[in-house]
């Protein structure tokens, strides 16, 4: 078997390709199915199910539109406004405004979108090359327009924006709207009102039922058929979830082949750190004391040849980095993680194949939508199919592996700060992922994680680039794990930076690093980013200064006082390695504006070590087990890149331990 990895960016541009649009391109295709007197609208969601009210209630061709003109705004490089004019079934005219853009080629675009948005009669327009902060601006404003037309504002508004609206119930200390991304509107399952018994259809008894087939769920519906019990796993989607091929732990068997040895206790302590001691220590502890016995399990399954793993940190520039983490960054980045040398669909494949043969049944497009309790205890689930609901008796458990909540904006914005989804855009293509998990659980009484969750967080740019803030000043240690870095984007003031290259970009890519990041791709990526018509480019600091909208004046002091620390080697400012310091004095030089990226909510309901769910009251829910993203107790304020794979590793471990708990009963 040959060595791949799959980088982020692979498999971003796969899911972001898979993804159904933003909610206006559901509700236009919905009036569309009203135009052209087709019966059902596409997407899903309550945006849809809006859209079809319209189309119900309108006459075939007739009335789409409240006729009007609106407004909608977005931050591009700067804001954007769209105003539209709407006729009862079309949009009559357009006016763009990018004056407040910063890039020439954005500005004069003004009538193009225009164009654009008038042909398409709808927000879902192209990309103007080298313009994709204002396209994308262009095409939420135009949305927005849209959505107001349809009547659809208000709602609208309140779930594109928890920091205007107010939603969210957290403040932030500046307008981040225009920014928040927390819109992408996933079909939610979770149905709140008591199903009677009059609409089961079936009632099916098993030991244990698995809800979700991602990472955890997989492991678990495995790991418990293995033991001999009678085990049907869900999936709400069509196909299995996994996302990157990698999988965190200590001294399992490969990280014994290369030899790394670590003080697990230390590993523990920056841990603790990270979640700022709000995590449950306990189950840290249980993570800590089974990651290499449930991934050394999970490699057998997988049946590959031991000599084609290799270590994240040694996979790629640097095949001699068996330390126990690196030493060049302000906080430990642990060489915890293995590259399985399989792709992610390999990987789901492999593991479906090994979940029937254990045994299990495992049924797609099936939600589970409600939990059943008798008493204090959980009894088992009800799924919908398209014969309707099939009442699931649990003798052992239900464990919940549904997931985060990434295509609810509703719970986003309830659930994470305006600053923590002020980002650039999600990573994530399961659609599927809605917190029905998490809201069936807390529906019984359950207790999620307190609030504001945390994000798993990336930079954008995943290379140590020189970064600037608004104000033209270096804030961070470039070089750091992703989430300290796109925590201290974040922080800055509109929640964006710059990262700064010069002409000689390609041939210093060499000598640049960053924690963790050798496994996601050729540095060509990166480096084709950094020189990508998205950046602002000019011969002069100055101009390139002028162009970000940055004062030239402090920009050009931060990039003089920059490369004077190259020349002396050391970085006395914010400590990024000397050895990879280099100076940025070759025209022409570019900037690329950057913001955040998110993979994953990473906050759930409370649980035991044992992955029993917590009631309000810390009490253990009998017969309830959550462990993935649904489950919670470890994360508060960042999920810890710089404790690598923990993600995929406390899928698979908490996966693996229920099934014994399961079995043990
Ligand atoms: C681009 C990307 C790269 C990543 N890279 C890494 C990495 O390198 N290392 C790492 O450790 N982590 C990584 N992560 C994070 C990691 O993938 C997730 O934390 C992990 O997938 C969580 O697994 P899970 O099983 O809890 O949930 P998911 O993988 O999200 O699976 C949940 C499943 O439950 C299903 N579901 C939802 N609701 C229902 C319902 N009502 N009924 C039935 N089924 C339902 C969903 O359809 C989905 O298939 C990455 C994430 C992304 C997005």
């Amino acid at each position: 078997m040959g060595k791949k990895t799959l980088s982020r960016r692979e498999f971003l541009s796969g899911s972001l390709a898979g993804l159904a649009t933003a909610a206006t391109a559901g509700l236009l295709a919905g009036c569309a199915g009203a135009d052209n007197g087709e019966t059902s609208a596409a997407g899903t969601g309550k945006e849809t199910s809006a859209a079809s009210t319209e189309k119900e209630t309108a006459p075939e061709g007739k009335s789409v539109y409240i006729p009007g003109t609106y407004t909608g705004t977005a931050t591009g490089l700067g804001a954007v406004t769209v105003t539209m004019t709407f006729s009862e079934t079309a949009i009559t005219d357009v006016i763009v405004d990018t004056s407040n853009e910063t890039l020439e080629l954005a500005i004069n675009s003004a009538s193009d979108f225009q164009s654009a948005l008038m042909e398409a009669q709808s927000s879902e327009i192209d990309t103007i090359s080298a313009a994709t902060f204002t396209s994308d601006a262009v095409r939420k404003a135009a949305a927005q327009c849209i959505d107001q037309a349809l009547g659809l504002a208000v709602k609208e508004e309140a779930s594109a924006s928890g920091n205007e609206s107010g939603s969210a119930g957290y403040p932030s200390c500046e307008d981040l709207s225009g920014v928040n991304a927390a819109t992408n509107q996933g079909d939610i399952a979770f149905v709140p009102e008591p199903i009677a018994d009059s609409d089961i259809k079936e009632t099916v008894s098993v030991d244990v039922l698995v809800c979700g087939q991602g990472p955890a769920g997989m492991a678990a519906a495995l790991a418990c058929a293995e033991k001999g019990l009678k085990v049907i796993a869900l999936e709400k989607g069509s196909s299995p979830t996994w996302r990157s091929p990698t999988m965190g732990a200590f001294h399992d068997r490969i990280h014994r082949k290369f030899g790394v040895q670590f003080d697990t206790k230390q590993w523990l302590d920056d841990a603790m750190v990270n979640c700022a001691y709000r995590g449950e220590q306990a189950v840290y502890q249980k993570w800590i004391d089974t990651c290499d016995e449930a991934v050394d399990w999970f490699l057998d399954k997988l049946a590959l040849n031991d000599d084609d793993y290799y270590l994240t940190f040694n996979a790629g520039d640097f095949p001699d980095f068996n330390a126990p983490y690196d030493e060049l960054s302000l906080s430990r980045s642990w060489n915890t993680s293995i590259n399985i040398p399989l792709v992610v669909e390999e990987i789901a494949a492999t593991l479906q194949k090994r979940i029937v043969e254990a045994g299990a049944q495992v049924l797609f497009n099936t939600p589970v939508v409600q939990l059943v309790t008798e008493g204090d205890k959980v009894t088992g689930a009800i799924a919908k199919t398209d014969d309707g609901y099939i009442k699931y008796l649990t003798a052992k458990g239900v464990v919940l592996a549904t997931g985060g909540y990434e295509f609810n904006p509703d719970k986003l914005n309830a659930c994470c700060r305006p600053r923590d989804l002020a980002l650039i855009g999600w990573m994530n293509g399961t659609k599927t992922n809605t917190g029905d998990g998490h809201e069936m659980a807390k529906a019984i009484g359950a207790m999620e994680d307190e609030y504001p969750h945390p994000l798993m967080l990336d930079p954008a740019q995943l290379m140590p680039y020189l970064r600037v803030n608004k104000r033209g000043l270096r804030f961070t240690a470039e070089y750091e794990a992703y989430n300290h870095l796109a925590n201290a984007i974040q922080a800055q003031p509109g929640a964006f930076d710059y990262y700064i290259v010069d002409a000689n970009c390609a041939e210093i890519v060499d000598k640049l690093w960053t924690p963790s990041s050798s496994c996601y791709g050729p540095k060509e990526v990166w480096i084709g980013a950094a020189m990508s018509p998205n950046a602002v480019t000019a011969d002069t600091l100055e101009e390139l200064a002028r162009k970000m909208d940055v004062d030239p004046e402090a920009f050009t002091a931060t990039i003089r006082r920059w490369n004077e620390m190259c020349d002396a080697g050391e970085d006395t400012d914010f400590h990024f390695p000397g050895s990879m310091m280099h100076k940025i004095d070759t025209a022409p030089f570019y900037a690329t504006r950057e913001m955040a990226e998110a993979l994953c909510t990473a906050g759930g309901l409370q649980i035991t070590p044992s992955s029993q769910v917590l009631d309000t009251d810390a009490r253990p829910i009998a017969g309830l087990y959550a462990i993935g993203n649904v489950s919670g107790s470890m994360f508060s304020g960042t999920y810890p890149h710089n404790e690598n794979c923990l993600s995929h590793s406390r899928c698979v471990t908490f996966g693996y331990n229920v099934a014994k708990t399961l079995a043990a009963l």
